[in-house]
């Protein structure tokens, strides 16, 4: 590289620095959250959800239906949106296309939704990925969610359990089939002396991979699991 196109390169980096970060949906000035107000109000939010799993519901009942009949091993989940555009478009974005520009957003929401959370959680778990994912993709959103969490909680993030099996992919999976394919998925690969443990994700979809996590976690002796996502797929 030429002296030149350094100084370009310098000089470049720096101008970003100062000027104001813009909306990752829309390109206008960020207001609060790491996007711009009309952004923020136009997602999907849901606010209306079992109090369990973080399901939408389409009327204010405490429990969805799955809940009421197979309790999850978590106390509760919480999801501020639902999986519906843009937030899927910009989830896979992040995911597929290492668009990380829209971290920032979702980080900033799971910190404002921690706030509904049980005030006795002492740590934070990053969904785990198996290490061939996480080698094909060169990163794990969890933990880029997960991280900011524990830092804004004031509790440390742990990594105490791996995803032994590279899991096919769950869409195009019946329920029973899916169930199948993830018993056993994860193994504590460290002693955890947390007693309420949050885990940690982009997204809950039928909500096995966090059903199987938290019985792996309570099996090893943890007390209390909740679950934080950005999103929450199926319902309504
Ligand atoms: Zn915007
Ligand atoms: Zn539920």
């Amino acid at each position: 590289m030429s002296l030149f196109e350094h100084g370009r390169w310098v000089a470049g980096a720096l101008l970003d620095a100062f000027l104001p970060p813009s909306c990752p949906f829309c390109g206008l000035d960020v207001e609060r959250l790491g996007a711009c107000g009309g952004c923020l109000d136009d997602l999907p939010w849901n606010r209306v959800a079992c109090r369990r799993c973080a399901k939408p519901l389409a009327t204010d009942e405490t429990l969805c239906a799955e809940c009421q009949r197979r309790p999850p091993p978590f106390v509760t989940a919480i999801a501020p949106l639902r999986y519906d555009f843009p937030v899927d478009v910009a989830l896979k974005a992040v995911k597929f296309r290492a668009r990380s520009y829209y971290l920032p957003v979702f980080a900033g929401l799971l910190c404002e939704a921690s706030e509904a959370l049980p005030t006795n959680v002492d740590a934070v778990l990053p969904m785990p990925m198996h290490w061939r994912r996480w080698a094909m993709r060169g990163f794990n959103q969890a933990v880029e969610l997960a991280r900011p969490l524990a830092k804004h909680l004031d509790v440390p993030l742990i990594s105490s359990v791996s995803r032994v099996r590279h899991t096919a992919f769950q869409s195009g999976l019946d329920t029973r089939a899916r169930r199948s394919n993830l018993a056993g998925a994860f193994q504590l690969t460290k002693a955890i002396s947390a007693a309420h443990v949050l885990i940690v994700d982009d997204v809950m979809t039928t909500g096995h991979s966090c059903r199987s996590l938290a019985l792996t976690l309570r099996r090893a002796g943890v007390r209390e699991v909740s679950v934080l996502v950005a999103a929450r797929a199926g319902g309504v």
